[in-house]
């Protein structure tokens, strides 16, 4: 696919080589942008600053934000009473809570994920959300 990507993910060891498997996978260069911050998309204003800069002065056109499940940078699974479920439906409400933001912004697409991180480390990946 044309055009240049950044990856918004957070610094979680645990996502690396997965998310490099998947990030393959989907076609995404393996030059892409990468924006590596605590808590993925926690800090709505550092990301939508970020994003800004890479849309305005980097010239991306495209950008994949990770949320995941067990995320240290909200307390883990553990504030979610250690619910599988429960943490999901957190997290996924945290990308909502950013995307209508990230949606004005003008010439880009943007995917949201989810990645599941299960008990013995093992991450999947789920797709919550994507415009043309
Ligand atoms: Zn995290």
């Amino acid at each position: 696919m044309a055009g240049k990507w950044a990856v918004f993910r957070c610094v979680d060891g645990r996502l690396n080589e997965p998310l490099e498997n998947f990030l393959r996978s989907f076609d995404v260069p393996p030059n892409h942008y990468s924006f590596t911050l605590i808590g993925g998309t926690k800090d709505n204003f550092r990301v939508l600053t970020d994003l800004e800069f890479a849309v305005s002065r980097l010239g991306i056109s495209r950008a994949i934000f990770v949320q995941h499940t067990d995320c240290l940078a909200y307390g883990g699974r553990i504030m979610c009473g250690c619910s599988e479920d429960a943490d999901r439906e957190f997290q996924i409400g945290e990308i909502r809570r950013i995307i209508d933001d990230i949606r004005k912004i003008e010439g880009l697409t943007s995917w949201f994920f989810l990645a599941h991180i299960d008990d013995n480390g093992e991450v999947s990946f789920e797709e919550i959300d994507k415009n043309k």
